[in-house]
């Protein structure tokens, strides 16, 4: 199933009305079409299911980018813009800045007291973000904390729904045992165990197909890129190196444009005849390469049309953010004194 139609797809029944969704990004970069398929489309879905909190986690971005802060405060703005041009609505999605929603800290501060460091050098994600960034002794706290300050956001809403690609449920196992110690030591349910939604979209592919398309490896296309940038980065996609003549049978398995056409092309059955046509022989690089250019075309062409209109008036979405940071932070002020009373803490 394509990304859109999964996007206008019936409501879930695992899911209702009462229901309370957070999820988010960290503001190190704009946002790609891997986000697209593997989150954003899945957000709008829920919008119309469900209340939704979307987050964007400066403070946890700077986990791993204090020595270049300006590199989180500069893409604040701009992941707001992709949130706002892909069609979060404001009403139903509040858009959150996590740095300032202070009691998400506060809530952290108190959680860090019910785990321990084994237990977060346990958590295989964080483990091989570690390795991957080569910290040894230098691994800042923060970083190795951020599960912590991730079930401070989740619980901060009341959360009850968070959804994830799979390399995220480590993060949610943290924050179930989180919330039960919480409750356990408050002898009620104080906090609300959220539930995880697995998302069912495979990675997306970068360019290079060599990895997952991601921001730091500058191998995506962007949802704000001009339509030449996109003709440009699909003309140097990975297809299949052994399809040197038009006549030889290419391989579809591996090839960044079909995988690309399997997530966005709103049409799955001229997909699947453009491969057979491809696998048998015949078929140019060039052609499939044209079929992706104008599907792209047509889901970025008015993303990209409302973000120059939303980019002209940046006082307008920082009022969006920041009715949505009022919001969470309306009702986490409710969690972090429920939390505060488990701890036993009084304000003089
Ligand atoms: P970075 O390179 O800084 O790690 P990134 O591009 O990998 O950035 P993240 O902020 O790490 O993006 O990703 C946040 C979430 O977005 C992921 O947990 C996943 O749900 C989704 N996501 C990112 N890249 C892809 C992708 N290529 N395909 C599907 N989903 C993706
Ligand atoms: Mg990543």
């Amino acid at each position: 199933m394509s990304v859109l139609a999964l996007a206008s797809q019936a409501p879930a029944p695992e899911i209702t009305a009462a229901d309370v969704v957070l999820t988010g990004d960290r503001p190190t970069g704009p946002l790609h079409l891997g986000h697209y398929a593997g989150s954003l489309a899945n957000r709008l879905r829920l919008q119309r299911l469900c209340r939704q909190f979307v987050l964007i986690a400066d403070l946890q971005a700077l986990t791993d980018n204090a020595a270049d802060p300006g590199r989180v405060s500069r893409n604040v703005m701009e992941v707001a813009l992709d949130y706002l041009a892909i069609g979060l609505d404001p009403a139903r999605s509040a858009i959150v800045l996590q740095s300032a929603v202070p009691e998400m800290a506060e809530l952290a501060m108190l959680y860090l007291n019910l785990v321990t460091v084994a237990r977060l050098e346990r958590n295989p994600t964080v483990r091989e973000e570690i390795r991957q960034r080569g910290f040894a002794r230098d691994l800042p706290a923060g970083f190795l904390c951020y599960p912590v300050s991730q079930a401070a956001d989740i619980t901060a809403v009341a959360a009850t729904l968070v959804p994830v690609g799979a390399d995220q449920a480590p993060m949610l196992e943290q924050t179930v045992e989180i919330v039960r110690a919480v409750n356990r030591l408050a002898g009620a349910a104080v906090l609300p165990e959220p539930r995880i939604l697995l998302s069912t979209m495979p990675r997306l592919p970068g360019l290079d197909g060599r990895g997952k398309a991601s921001k730091s490896a500058g191998n995506a296309i962007d949802l704000r890129d001009d339509s030449d940038t996109v003709r440009a980065k699909i003309r140097r996609m990975y297809t299949d190196p052994g399809h040197l003549r038009v006549e030889d049978p290419g391989k579809v398995e591996g090839n960044v444009v079909f995988a690309t056409l399997d997530a966005f092309d709103p049409d799955p059955t001229a997909v699947a005849e453009l491969k057979r046509r491809y696998r048998a022989g015949g078929l140019p690089d060039v052609a499939v390469k044209r079929r992706l250019e104008e599907v792209l075309e047509a889901l970025l062409g008015p993303i990209r049309e409302r973000r120059a209109q939303l980019a002209r008036d940046p006082g307008e979405v920082r009022a969006v953010l920041r009715q949505g940071t009022e919001a969470a932070r309306a009702q986490a002020a409710r969690v972090l004194d429920a939390v505060r009373g488990v701890f036993g803490l009084a304000r003089p």
